[in-house]
């Protein structure tokens, strides 16, 4: 198998550590939070929050401030997994696997001789930075006394303009990190400094990308999620929890509710919805999803809508859709194409569980030709005829809340699920709204037999633990909107 960039810097710091008695660690520096002013330090404890919980990955680690920057010490076996983190938190904006060595110059030259020895012959440039002004030695100097060193054990050329490596030497008065690496962060602001918002999570490529986006941002998100049960299987709520908990990486762990929209679909097809079908679930989706928000003290609702992609997102359908919105509709992907989406997903590691068959609940009952030009009128008609503010609140309360989870373990069993389920790695069974009393009647004391089992599918060493329980009231209704 192909070691990834964490992982050789990590393999490249545990070789020299001992030569150069140095401690292998990473240096996490702040991204936009740097340049906030008074906010800085608010922001900056947002962020440390978050670093902690994230680096729980990576077993018990040191955690300092520095400046702006975080110091993260792992155990040996866990560097890797702590530059992982570090790489996709946002609000990082550089993220450098270092040897943490004793405040002086000539440690610090030999911990460099040891990070260069192995590396490709070339030439190399020493970049020093003076961290803390109480640092006896000027960052020339550093650079210099290095450098010679350097070239007079390994025989290296420097080239100050285009090395072929660049070494960096970090001095702060108790410390020196010297690293071969500075990698790019995800940069972005730290999750919780903007708020809350809701994301219409379809199970596809789109929507995931958008909630990334959108964390980046700075929003901690919430998830709503519409499957077409009873009309169709479950597929896309299994897909739904299996994103949300990979989105967990980057906020912690992640609210999902599923909201079983078969029965609704069936009737705005009874009342006549016709080829105004998509667009009546859709203003329909977001209605609920905005409820729902403002339910859990949500600030604002994203989707993954794109300009043109499909025809229920054409501006004019788009302008229809978000008059349904009480709260601010953010569309972080509007002007992307599939692919850059495409790659971007590929990248978070939700597109291979987005791709997994699923049966759409937009596009049940809906007639074959879809209207790309939609006038509001018949719509609000249509919407009058099946009491909407009465079926927002029925689905609003039979919500199912629950909060998707992947754990590694693997002593699992082998997966038992039938063959034909295409439920994706990691995601654990939800019961069928169809026996949403059933769910519902157990909703106080959150088993795996509330609707969720223990995990199984073994096969990649991943399993999925959750929670679930029904919304409020959901209880005492049985009846289907
Ligand atoms: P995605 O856009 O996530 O790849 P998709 O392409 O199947 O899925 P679209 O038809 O493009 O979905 O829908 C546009 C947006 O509407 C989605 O990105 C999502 O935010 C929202 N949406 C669509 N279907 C659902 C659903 N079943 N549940 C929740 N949100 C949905
Ligand atoms: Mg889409």
């Amino acid at each position: 198998m192909i070691a990834t960039v964490p992982e050789t810097a990590a393999a490249r710091l545990r070789v020299a550590s001992i030569p150069a008695r140095g401690t292998p660690c990473a240096l996490l520096m702040f991204g936009e939070i740097a340049l906030k002013g008074r906010r800085r330090s608010a922001f900056a404890a947002v962020l440390e929050r978050n670093l902690r919980r994230a680096m729980r990955r990576a077993g018990e680690v040191e955690l300092h401030r520095r400046g702006s920057s975080f110091v993260v010490t792992p155990p040996p076996e866990g560097l890797a997994s702590a530059l992982e983190v570090g790489l996709e938190l946002p609000g990082l904006s550089v993220v450098q696997p270092a040897l943490r060595i004793e405040p002086d110059v000539d440690r610090a030259a030999q911990a460099a001789v040891e990070l260069l020895r192995d590396l490709e012959p070339g030439s190399f440039a020493v970049r020093a930075r003076r961290r803390e002004k109480s640092f006896p030695v000027c960052s020339m100097d550093i650079a210099r006394e290095v450098g010679a060193t350097v070239q007079e054990r390994l025989g290296r050329g420097v080239d100050l303009s285009h090395p072929s490596v660049e070494l960096h030497v970090d001095a702060y008065t108790r410390e020196l990190f010297i690293s071969v690496d500075r990698l790019r962060g995800a940069g972005g602001l730290p999750v919780g400094t903007s708020g809350r918002a809701m994301v219409l999570l379809s199970g596809g490529i789109d929507s995931p990308v958008a909630a990334y986006r959108m964390m980046k941002r700075g929003l901690r998100c919430d998830f709503v999620h519409f499957s077409g049960q009873p009309l169709t299987g479950p597929e896309s709520a299994y897909k739904a929890y299996a994103l949300v908990a990979r989105l967990g990486r980057f906020q912690g762990r992640s609210r999902l509710f599923v909201v079983p929209f078969g029965i609704t679909q069936r009737l705005l097809a009874s009342s006549g919805a016709g080829r105004l079908q998509v667009l009546a679930g859709r203003r329909l989706m977001v209605r609920v999803a905005d409820a729902l928000a403002r339910r859990e003290q949500c600030e604002a609702l994203v989707t993954g809508d794109s300009l043109g992609q499909v025809a229920s997102q054409t501006l004019r359908n788009l302008e229809v859709v978000e008059g349904a919105a009480t709260l601010p509709l953010l569309r972080p992907l509007i002007d992307r194409d599939k692919s850059e989406i495409i790659e971007e997903a590929q990248r978070l590691g939700t597109f291979e569980t987005s791709i997994l068959p699923d049966e759409d609940c937009c596009t049940l009952l809906a007639p074959g030709r879809a209207v790309t030009w939609t006038d509001p009128e018949p719509l609000v008609e249509l919407e009058r005829r099946v009491d909407v503010e009465t079926v927002v609140e029925q689905l609003t309360e039979r919500a199912l809340e629950m909060w998707p989870r992947l754990d590694q373990a693997a002593s699992e069993p082998e997966p038992t699920a039938s063959p034909s389920s295409s439920r994706p790695p990691g995601t654990a069974p939800i019961s069928r709204p169809g026996s949403g009393t059933r769910a519902a009647a157990s909703a106080s004391s959150p088993s795996p037999s509330d609707g969720m089992r223990e995990p199984r599918w073994a096969s990649d060493a991943i399993t999925a633990r959750g929670a679930v329980r029904t919304s409020r009231s959901a209880v005492a209704r049985t009846g289907s909107p």
